[in-house]
């Protein structure tokens, strides 16, 4: 070994011993005859000392080390005379008798600090070096527990890993797929997984009752900040289930999680259904930290000549509380910020609730006092709060007022970020209708068993079916879903049916699921957690991004390594490609 301990390992108890380090120069310093150089690894920080008047070539030498030279260095472990409580190894250095520059560095494009000057764009260009700062190397150490918690978890519960295939094949559901054109088979392609749905449930059928994995996922869809093409799940199995041996097995997994990563006891799950998540917080993912529920207000509204209200499916509003003060100027901004296209709003009505009981509103031509007090009182509203309220189409008008209280939740400091509040929403639609494609889809995937006693709505009624599915929801994120499946080739035929396949599609595209479900497939059902978000909920970040080693930026790109790029012409030819526009 080049060294006899880490960067970050030394302690007062090892004064007197001679060690050697080796590791980057963070920072040199030069005090009079004396030079300091923070010498960082993995684990740590640790000064080194050069003596002017002890060893003066050396101190010479060690003057012209560079930031991120990489170094390794030899002496005693001495006591600090000054020492530095801030760092674990701050009571300690080495009076270094010797050194070797093991290589050398250019200065780096930005510096290696907790509050770097390097923009976004250059840091994922030298990503190798943004990996250095202790940020980042916290977060892929994190992750790294996580996914040691995880299987050490499914493992104690008998599920084994299995690795399911990358090259795949393209289907038509879901998200846009990465395709892969393959070499042998000219003008066919691969596909990468959207996710390894199908394997689990074939390795189902094949009788491995409990399957999990870690595995890359990808999906070819614009990017945001949770979002990334390639993505890590928590993907897992299970046969011989009822919807709730799932929810009970996987909140165990995140109760484990939580003790582990978090020493955190969340206490049970909360659950809800979809339809009550919508009404109460306009929302499938709610973020149930903070209350500002949603109240349907149809009943205390309508018939007092006031035409948006009247006309509206639904009307309906929250209580932001102690907020009656807010000004026109900032209940204008609010209503501008309501009416941008993310939010979708035609507008917002504002009932100040004054701190000396008096009622005032936007709409006082329609409501009197007594209106308003009635209003009040459905919405719970003491005197100081301020009463929100959206009308219009029903599924919009929820989807904008959760918006709304999300950003007033923001705003008010309501959500706490060391508060974990985990949610399983229940009971979803199997089914959506597209307008513009005049078709339904499937809310979760084609393979989402309906409620038992639903079953003849799709012949019926498809859009009111509800799915045997659930998510699991932490302050207000998606970290993941699923459901129980369908086993019979019969039902899996009509809900391709449903989703508008011709026989002849469903059996190409997924006859082979269809086959195997004569085979003896056993009931069953599983879910999948978005590794990198649930990493992120628990690191406290903002973005998926910093989560993984070399992620890509907003347009896909992995600016390091330049991808995607061109291929070379005898390549495309190889592959039977030809580009229209080259
Ligand atoms: N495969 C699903 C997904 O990726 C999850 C599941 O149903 O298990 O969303």
């Amino acid at each position: 070994m080049l060294r006899t301990h880490t960067c970050g390992e030394l302690r007062q108890e090892h004064a007197g011993q001679v060690v050697r380090l080796c590791g980057w120069v963070q920072r040199s310093r030069d005090m009079g005859g004396l030079t300091f150089v923070d010498l960082r690894d993995r684990y740590g920080i640790t000064q080194l000392v050069f003596n002017m008047e002890g060893n003066a070539p050396l101190t010479l030498e060690a003057r012209k080390l560079g930031r991120e030279f990489v170094v390794a260095a030899s002496g005693k472990v001495a006591e600090r005379s000054n020492k530095n409580p801030k760092m674990p190894t701050g009571d300690v250095e080495i009076l270094v008798d010797s050194f070797e520059i093991l290589n050398e560095s250019k200065i780096p494009p930005f510096t290696i600090e907790d509050n770097t000057d390097g923009g976004e764009e250059l840091r994922m260009k030298y990503r190798y070096l943004d990996l250095r700062r202790n940020v980042n190397k916290k977060n892929l150490e994190l992750r790294h527990r996580m996914a040691i918690e995880t299987r050490n978890y499914m493992n104690d519960q008998g599920f084994i890993e299995i690795e399911t295939p990358v090259l795949i094949k393209s289907t038509p559901e879901g998200a846009r797929d990465f395709v892969v054109p393959s070499r042998m088979n000219a003008g066919q392609f691969y596909a990468l997984p959207q996710s390894p749905q199908t394997f689990k449930q074939l390795l189902m059928v094949a009788g491995f009752d409990r399957y999990f994995q870690l595995v890359k996922c990808f999906r070819d869809e614009d990017l945001r900040a949770d979002r990334q093409p390639e993505f890590t799940q928590i993907d897992c199995e299970m046969s011989f289930v009822t919807q709730e041996d799932i929810l009970s097995t996987f909140e165990n997994l995140a109760k484990h999680l939580f003790r582990k990563i978090k020493e955190v006891d969340t206490g049970d799950f909360h659950r809800m259904t979809y339809d009550r998540a919508m009404l109460e917080y306009g929302s499938d993912k709610p973020d149930i930290r903070f209350g500002m529920t949603i109240t349907e207000l149809n009943g205390v509204v309508k018939g007092k000549g006031f035409k948006v209200f009247d006309d509206a499916e639904l009307v309906a509003g929250i209580n932001a509380s102690g907020c009656s003060e807010y000004s026109r100027k900032q209940l204008d901004e609010l209503t501008d910020w309501v009416k941008r296209p993310q939010v979708g709003a035609s507008g917002l009505v504002s009932i100040r609730f004054g701190a000396d009981g008096t009622l005032k509103s936007s709409v006082d031509k329609f409501y009197t006092p007594e209106d308003l007090k009635i209003i009040a009182e459905k919405c719970t509203a003491q005197p100081g709060d301020l009463i929100l309220i959206m009308a219009g189409k029903k599924e919009k008008t929820q989807t904008a007022l959760g918006t709304l209280r999300l950003e007033m939740g923001k705003r008010l400091g309501l959500m706490d970020p060391a508060v974990f509040k985990p949610l399983w929403v229940t009971n979803f639609p199997l089914l959506e209708w597209d307008e513009e494609t005049k078709r339904f889809y499937a809310k979760h995937h084609p393979f989402t068993s309906p409620v038992p006693e639903d079953i003849p709505l799709l012949d019926t009624d498809p859009g009111a079916v509800r799915a045997n599915a659930y998510d699991l929801v932490i302050n207000g994120v998606e970290i993941g879903g699923g459901s129980i499946r369908i086993h019979n080739r019969d039902l899996q035929k009509k809900m391709f049916s449903v989703l508008g396949f011709t026989d002849e599609q469903a059996q190409e595209q997924f006859g082979f699921l269809m086959n195997a479900f004569e085979y003896g497939a056993p009931p069953h059902g599983g879910i999948a957690f978005g590794f990198d978000r649930w990493c992120t909920i628990f690191g406290g970040g903002e973005s998926i991004r910093d989560f993984m080693a070399f992620p890509k930026n907003n347009s896909g790109r992995d600016v390091m390594i330049d991808t995607p790029s061109s291929i070379s012409e005898v390549q495309l030819k190889e592959l039977n490609i030809k580009l229209v526009n080259p």
